[in-house]
């Protein structure tokens, strides 16, 4: 599905990303933990190119995307992105924050997209909220509906980036319930959280990013039960 070659991103003198290569296959759900500041949401952000890789190379559906002629926008359709900060539009309602992008990009009739909204607020257990305006919904919801919002373009991959860190707890369960059904059905999953419960539970390969690199990855039962790098036993050690 996605394929990092030796993926590297520099900010200034800072070589974030030293180096990263992954091959994702399709339907796997990809899990990734490390500590603040070690370049999660910097490799995610490169998946889809709201970062320029340095150097190295993104494949994407078997072709090169961080290349001079490739249709980013085109490509960016293929993946949905769930943010921490649901980054929904607040002067639109529910409905319009999920029909936007499929009508601009003439992916939909307005009344397809409509239909299709509909249906994911069903899914997301939401169907009542289609002319609510964002703020007047709960960070849970907002959330919820967030991913409705990525999925509304019939994304090929679902990028999350700590989906549920700003969530008050007692929201974080409703919106990793939707996650793990959406895992279920099928998507291909890239996940940065700190939810080490879902990582285990619904993760098909863990990976421990530090200072810029892979330290160490594992199906999510050897990566708990016998971490081997020192810095990730000492990580475990504090979030477990
Ligand atoms: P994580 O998601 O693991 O917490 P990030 O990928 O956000 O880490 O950041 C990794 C490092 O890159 C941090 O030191 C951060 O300050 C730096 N960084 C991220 N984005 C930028 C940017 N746009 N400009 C400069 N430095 C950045
Ligand atoms: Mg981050």
């Amino acid at each position: 599905m996605i394929e990092t070659v030796n993926l590297k991103k520099t900010f200034g003198d800072h070589e974030v990303l030293r180096g990263i290569s992954q091959h994702i296959e399709k339907g796997e759900k990809v899990v990734i933990i490390g500590p603040s500041g070690s370049g999660k949401s910097t490799f995610l952000r490169c998946l889809n190119l709201l970062e320029e890789p340095t150097s190295g190379d993104v494949i994407f559906e078997g072709k090169k995307i961080n290349a001079p002629k490739v249709d980013i926008d085109q490509v960016r359709q293929r993946m949905g992105m769930v943010f921490q900060q649901f980054n929904l539009f607040p002067m639109k309602t529910v409905r319009q924050n999920i029909t936007l992008a499929p009508v601009r990009l003439k992916k939909m009739t307005q009344e397809e997209a409509d239909a299709r909204a509909e249906e994911l607020l069903k899914r997301i257990g939401l169907p009542d909220k289609a002319d609510a305006y964002p703020g007047m919904l709960s960070g849970g919801q907002q959330q919820r509906i967030a991913i409705a919002r990525a999925l509304a373009m019939n994304p090929d991959l679902m990028l999350f980036d700590e989906p549920t860190s700003a969530l008050d707890p007692e929201m974080v369960g409703e919106v990793l319930s939707i996650m793990k059904e959406l895992a279920e059905d099928g998507m291909t999953m890239v996940v940065v959280t700190h939810e080490m419960g879902f990582a285990r539970e619904v993760g098909s390969r863990v990976l421990f990013i530090d200072e810029g690199i892979v330290a160490e990855e594992n199906t999510p039962y050897e990566f708990f039960t016998s971490p081997q790098n020192p810095r990730l036993q000492d990580f475990l050690s504090k979030v477990l």
